[in-house]
C-alpha cells in the first residue's frame, strides 16, 4: 500500500490575534516534544488567520520546529485589483505549506461554487503550495442518503482538469456539514464510506497508485476520545480539527493518537 504519511491539520478559523497563535504555538510545540512526538509518522498543521502566518513563520523558523502551517483560504486571482483578498504568492512568500480550500463556511457565507474552488485549487499549485479541498454534505442531503453523490459531486468540480501531477498531492478532507463545530461526530463507518468513495473516484478519475498515494482526512467534532477509532479505518489519513485545535494539549493528543 502506498505511504500515506498521517495529517492533522487543526483550523483555527477566525480566532486568536498574533499574539495569542505566539502563545499556542509555543504551548503546542512544547507538549508535542514533552510527548515525543515523531514528525516522520504522523504531520501536524496549524491553519491560521492570515494576520498570524507571518508570527507563525518566524516562530518556526526560529525554533525550527517541524510543525506545519497554512492558511484558511486563498485567492483565486492571481494579483490586482481585488481588494482584501490575498494571493497565493503572498502566501507562498509566508511559506505556508498548506491552504484550505472549499470549506464549508466558504462555501456557505461566501458563496463558494465548484468554479472558484477549482479555481483556487490551482491558484494554490500554482504558487507550490497544497490545498486542503474540503467537502462534504449538509444534513439535509445525509438525511435522504446522498452522501456519497452530493460529495463526490463537490470532489469531481475541484478535480475537473487538473493534471495528475497535482492531483497527486493534493489533500481532501471530507467534512460532513452537520458535524462539523456540533459536536455530532460522524461514526467511523461514516467516515469510512465516504473516504473510501472519494478514494475510488480518485482512481476512476486518474488511477489506482495515485488514489492510494493521495490523503484523504475527516473533519467534523474530532476530538482526542474519538479520533482513535475514526483513524483507524483504512482510508482514513488524518484529521482536519476545528474547535478543539485551539486547545494545544488536546490538540496534541488528536495528534497522538496512534
Ligand atoms: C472545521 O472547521 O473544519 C472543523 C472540522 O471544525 P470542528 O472540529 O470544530 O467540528
Amino acid at each position: 500500500m502506498a505511504d500515506r504519511t498521517p495529517l492533522m491539520a487543526g483550523n483555527w478559523k477566525m480566532n486568536l490575534d498574533h499574539h495569542q497563535a505566539i502563545s499556542l504555538v509555543q504551548k503546542l510545540a512544547w507538549t508535542l516534544k514533552d510527548a515525543k512526538h515523531d514528525f516522520a509518522a504522523v504531520e501536524v498543521a496549524v491553519l491560521a488567520p492570515f494576520t498570524d502566518l507571518r508570527s507563525v513563520q518566524t516562530l518556526v523558523d526560529a525554533d525550527k520546529l517541524e510543525l506545519r502551517y497554512g492558511a484558511q483560504d486563498l485567492s483565486a486571482h492571481e494579483s490586482g485589483a481585488y481588494t482584501g483578498e490575498i494571493s497565493g504568492a503572498m502566501l507562498a512568500k509566508l511559506g505556508v505549506t498548506y491552504v484550505a480550500v472549499g470549506h464549508s463556511e466558504r462555501r456557505e457565507y461566501h458563496g463558494e461554487d465548484e468554479a472558484v474552488t477549482k479555481a483556487k485549487v490551482a491558484a494554490a499549485f500554482a504558487h507550490g503550495i497544497t490545498p486542503i479541498l474540503c467537502v462534504g454534505e449538509g444534513l439535509d442531503v445525509r438525511k435522504a442518503g446522498d452522501q456519497v453523490s452530493h460529495t463526490l459531486a463537490q470532489v469531481d468540480g475541484a478535480l475537473d482538469g487538473l493534471p495528475a501531477e497535482q492531483a497527486a498531492q493534493i489533500v481532501i478532507a471530507y467534512e460532513p456539514v452537520w458535524a462539523i463545530g456540533t459536536g455530532e461526530v460522524a461514526t467511523p463507518e461514516d467516515a469510512q464510506e465516504v473516504c473510501g468513495a472519494i478514494r475510488a473516484r480518485l482512481a476512476e478519475l486518474y488511477d489506482a497508485e495515485l488514489a492510494g498515494g493521495v490523503r484523504v482526512l475527516y473533519g467534523g467534532s474530532v476530538k482526542s476520545g474519538n479520533v482513535a477509532a475514526i483513524m483507524d479505518k483504512p482510508d482514513v489519513d488524518g484529521a482536519l480539527v476545528g474547535g478543539a485545535s485551539l486547545d494545544p494539549e488536546e490538540f496534541a493528543r488528536i495528534a497522538g493518537f496512534s
